[in-house]
């Protein structure tokens, strides 16, 4: 490899193919978002370097294959000119996911693609022992898998019975999909062992009986996906995206300064004294609430 290259192969959005003589690049699009200008540059720039399609990842974000490895630097300058810079992929902070949350999605909690972009200004491409998968999603049912990352963080409510005046008609005992709701004496009563606090349940109830309480982001640590795929743990529950970002924020130094190399974060807790890290979190930042009612 040329010196003149090493700058941009250093970064982990380059990355090798099975043919040693091209290289994919993966781009930066946080919670997959880009403009119709950014879609539109995003083609030409594909096509002005050769390549005849592109490549919808997992994560997000857009890969252009089957580049010459020599034209890197050129490319790397127009797709940052064009607002989608080269991604990331190697032992860093990469592309953060979310679902669309309130801009869109009925079953949302809370916003989550500002959030991610948010997060993406502090966070992304940030330097560590492990790679850090980010992803927010605004609902239990975690569409996309939030749990499975190294930070999954996803948006939560409690839903609030009015006592004395449920008829038991048991509309809403119909939308849980945790049986966490039954009908007794003819009233319907919350098991809240089962409740996932995903809300579902909220806005069917006929006579509007039902509150939303609690709005909040619940924030997991260590998911991994793959091989051995494992929910993250719960690290802990704030209220406001500002602290969700501090919490972050707390958790990518303590990656950084802890973690060991060439293993998942998630493999590492116990070694790493998860429960410990949580403790002083959640003294750090009030104690959460993890606990439910
Ligand atoms: S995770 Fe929830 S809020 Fe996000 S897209 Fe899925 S159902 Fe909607
Ligand atoms: S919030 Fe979700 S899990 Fe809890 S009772 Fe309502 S529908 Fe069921
Ligand atoms: S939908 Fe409303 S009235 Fe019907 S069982 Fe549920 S809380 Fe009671």
């Amino acid at each position: 490899m040329e010196p003149m290259h090493r700058s941009v192969h250093a970064r982990g959005g380059v990355i090798t193919q099975a043919n040693p003589e091209r290289v994919t690049v993966r781009t930066r699009l946080p919670a997959g978002i880009l403009t119709l200008d950014q879609l539109r540059g995003l083609g030409e720039i594909a096509e002005r370097f050769g390549a005849d399609h592109v490549h919808l990842t997992t994560r997000q974000t857009v890969e252009i294959p089957h580049l010459d490895p020599d034209r890197i630097e050129e490319l790397a300058r127009d797709l940052e000119a064009n607002g989608t810079p080269v991604g990331a992929e190697r032992h860093e902070v990469v592309n953060i996911v979310a679902c669309p949350g309130t801009d869109r999605c009925k079953y949302a909690n809370v916003e989550t693609i500002g959030l991610a972009q948010e997060l993406d200004r502090r966070f992304f491409g940030r330097d560590l022992p492990v790679k850090v998968r980010i992803t927010v999603a605004g609902c239990p049912n975690c569409c996309n898998n939030a749990l499975l990352n190294e930070i999954g963080i996803i948006g939560r409510i409690r839903p609030i019975r009015t006592p004395g005046l449920c008829t038991g008609c048991g509309t809403c005992v119909q939308y849980c999909r945790e049986q966490a709701v039954t009908i007794r004496n003819g009233v319907c009563r919350l098991d809240e062992d089962r409740c996932s606090l995903c809300g579902m349940c909220i806005h069917s109830c006929p006579f509007s009986l039902i509150r939303a309480e609690d709005r909040h982001y619940l924030v997991l640590v260590g998911g991994m996906s793959g091989r051995h795929p494992t929910p993250g743990r719960e690290l802990i529950r704030v209220d406001s995206p500002e602290t969700v970002v501090a919490v972050v924020d707390r958790v990518v130094y303590w990656v950084y300064r802890q973690a060991r190399a060439n293993r998942l974060l998630g493999e590492q807790l116990d070694e790493l004294d998860f429960n410990r890290f949580r403790e002083t979190i959640q003294k750090e930042f009030g104690d959460g609430g993890l606990q439910e009612p």
